[in-house]
C-alpha cells in the first residue's frame, strides 16, 4: 500500500504549534514511508472562513519547509463533486432532507438538557417526510444507523468504541447550501486515496460520524491516528495566555523553522533519551507507535535551548540569512558594520534567539546616543576618577596599535589594565559602556577589535567627553 497522508486545515484561524505538529506529523509519515503528502484548504465554512488566512497557513507550511506532493486543494472548488453525492445519498435513502425550524430545534435542545440528556437530533424529518416541504429551507441529514456501535482501532489511542445511539443524523449539507466538514472530509480522503489520517484528538468525536458515512457509501476506510493536545505549562489548553502561538509568531520572535520542527517532534513523540533530531533523522525514525497517549506540555525553556544550538550548529551563511533579515527589521543597515555570520559568532552563546542577537547588536552598526542609565551612573558617575582612567589608559594603548589584529587589541587591554589599580575588574566596565553604551556584549577584545580602532577611539572620545561634562556640572 502506497502511504498517502494530508494536512487539511479550516482557515478559520492562523496555523498555530499544534496545527502545525499535526501537519509535522502526517507530513513525517507520508517521508518515512515514501508515500505522499497532501495539502487541503477546508474552506467550505463561508463565513468562518478567510482566504488571507488559507494564504497565510500556506506561507507558514513553506517557512517550516513542508512541502506537499498535491494539492492546495480547496474544497470549495469541489462543490459539484459534493452535490452530485448528496444528490445521490438522497436519492437511495441514505440521507434526508430536515425542514425543523430553529425553534423546533432550540426547544428540543433545552429539553433534553433539563432532563439530562446529551442535545442531539432527534430524528423527527427522517420519520416524517412532507413531500410538499420544498418551498422551505432545509437541511441534507445523513442516516446515521441507530443501533450498534462503531469500533475502530486508533494508531495512537487504540481501540475506540462508539454507540450509534450517541450519534445523531448529523448535517452533512447546510441551509446555505454549503457542505459540512463531516462530509466533505469523508469524500475527500475517499477522492484523494488517503490512507492514513494523522489529526487533533479534538477530532475523536467525528471519527466514528466520518466512519458511518463511510461505510455507507461504500468507500475506503482510512487509518486513524488522533495526536494527543497540547497544554500550556499550567496545564491548560495552549492559547493566547501562554504567549504566541501562532507559528509565525516565534519567527517573528527570532526562532529558526530547524527549532520549531525538532521541537514540535518531540512534543508527543520520542526516541529514547535522544533530544536533537536534524530533518533526514526525523524522516527515517518517524513512527506513530512512539507517540505519547498523553497531552503535551509546551516548554519555553527547553525551545530556547533548541533555538541556541541551531543557530550555533547550522550552517553560518543559513543563519545569517535569517538574521540579516531580524537585523533590517530594526532599520539596522547591516553594510555599516561586520559581516552577518560574524555575529553569530560573538553572540551564539549568549543569545537564544535571533531577535535577542538583532535587539543587542546596534552597536557594530550603527552610533549611540545615550548610555544605559544605569551603567552610566554606577560606572561613570559613582566613580569618576576610576572612570576616566580608565578610558585614557585604553585609548592610548589603542591608539598606538599599528597593526589591528585581535591579538594586538587584548594585548592593549591587558597592558592598560596591569597600569591601573584593581586591573581588569576595574577598567573592563567603563570600556565596555563606552563602547557599547551598555554594560552587556560579548567579549570585550572581539567587541573593540570587530567594531574597529577608528570607531572605537572615537566612541572612547565622547564618552570622556560626556564624564567630563558631567564633572564640570558637578
Ligand atoms: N479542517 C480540520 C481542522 O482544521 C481538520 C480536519 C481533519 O484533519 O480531518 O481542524
Amino acid at each position: 500500500m502506497k502511504v498517502k497522508t494530508r494536512f487539511s486545515p479550516s482557515p478559520t484561524g492562523y496555523l498555530h504549534l499544534g496545527g502545525a505538529r499535526t501537519a509535522l506529523y502526517s507530513w513525517l509519515f507520508a517521508r518515512h514511508h515514501g508515500g505522499q503528502f497532501v495539502l487541503r484548504i477546508e474552506d467550505t465554512d463561508l463565513q468562518r472562513s478567510k482566504k488571507n488566512i488559507s494564504d497565510d497557513i500556506i506561507a507558514d507550511l513553506r517557512w517550516l519547509n513542508l512541502d506537499w506532493d498535491e494539492g492546495p486543494y480547496y474544497q470549495t472548488k469541489r462543490l459539484d463533486r459534493y452535490y452530485s453525492i448528496i444528490h445521490q445519498m438522497l436519492k437511495t435513502n441514505n440521507a434526508y432532507k430536515c425542514y425543523c425550524s430553529k425553534e423546533r430545534l432550540e426547544s428540543l435542545r433545552q429539553n433534553q438538557i433539563a432532563n439530562g440528556k446529551k442535545p442531539h437530533y432527534d430524528g423527527y424529518c427522517r420519520n416524517h417526510y412532507t413531500s410538499n416541504s420544498e418551498y422551505k429551507t432545509y437541511v441534507v441529514r445523513f442516516c446515521n444507523p441507530q443501533e450498534g456501535f462503531v469500533i475502530f482501532k486508533d494508531e495512537i489511542l487504540g481501540i475506540i468504541k462508539f454507540s450509534n445511539r450517541e450519534l445523531d443524523d448529523f448535517i452533512i449539507c447546510r441551509s446555505d447550501g454549503t457542505p459540512t466538514y463531516n462530509f466533505c472530509v469523508v469524500i475527500d480522503d475517499w477522492d484523494m486515496k488517503i490512507t492514513h489520517v494523522i489529526r487533533g484528538a479534538d477530532h475523536i468525536n467525528n471519527t466514528p460520524r466520518q466512519i458511518n458515512l463511510i461505510k455507507a457509501l461504500g468507500a475506503d476506510l482510512p487509518i486513524y491516528a488522533h495526536v494527543s493536545m497540547i497544554f500550556g505549562c499550567d496545564g491548560k489548553k495552549l492559547s493566547k495566555r501562554h504567549g504566541a502561538i501562532r507559528v509565525i509568531e516565534y519567527r517573528n520572535e527570532g526562532y529558526l523553522p530547524e527549532t520549531l520542527l525538532n521541537y514540535l517532534l518531540r512534543l508527543g513523540w520520542s526516541y529514547g533519551n535522544q533530544e536533537i533530531f536534524n530533518i533526514n533523522e526525523m524522516k527515517n525514525l518517524f513512527t506513530l507507535h512512539a507517540m505519547s497517549k498523553s497531552p503535551s506540555i509546551m516548554n519555553l525553556k527547553k525551545l530556547k535551548w533548541l533555538n541556541q544550538h541551531y543557530i550555533n550548529n547550522l550552517p553560518p551563511e543559513y543563519i545569517a540569512k535569517n538574521l540579516k533579515w531580524h537585523i533590517e527589521q530594526q532599520n539596522i543597515n547591516v553594510a555599516n558594520g561586520p559581516c552577518v555570520e560574524e555575529l553569530i559568532k560573538l553572540f551564539g552563546k549568549r543569545c537564544h534567539t535571533l531577535k535577542e542577537i538583532a535587539d543587542t547588536c546596534h552597536y557594530f552598526y550603527e552610533e549611540f546616543y545615550d548610555y544605559e542609565p544605569y551603567a552610566a551612573q554606577k560606572y561613570f558617575f559613582e566613580q569618576l576618577d576610576i572612570a576616566h582612567q580608565s578610558l585614557h589608559l585604553i585609548r592610548i594603548k589603542l591608539t598606538s596599535i599599528l597593526n589591528w589584529t585581535l591579538l594586538e587589541v587584548r594585548n592593549a587591554i591587558h597592558s592598560g589594565a596591569n597600569e591601573q589599580i584593581g586591573g581588569i575588574r576595574v577598567i573592563a566596565m567603563p570600556i565596555r559602556i563606552a563602547i557599547t553604551g551598555s554594560i552587556q556584549s560579548p567579549e570585550l577584545d572581539v567587541t573593540i577589535y570587530t567594531i574597529g580602532k577608528i570607531r572605537s577611539l572615537l566612541r572612547i572620545d565622547k564618552a570622556l567627553i560626556y564624564i567630563e561634562k558631567y564633572q564640570h556640572i558637578k
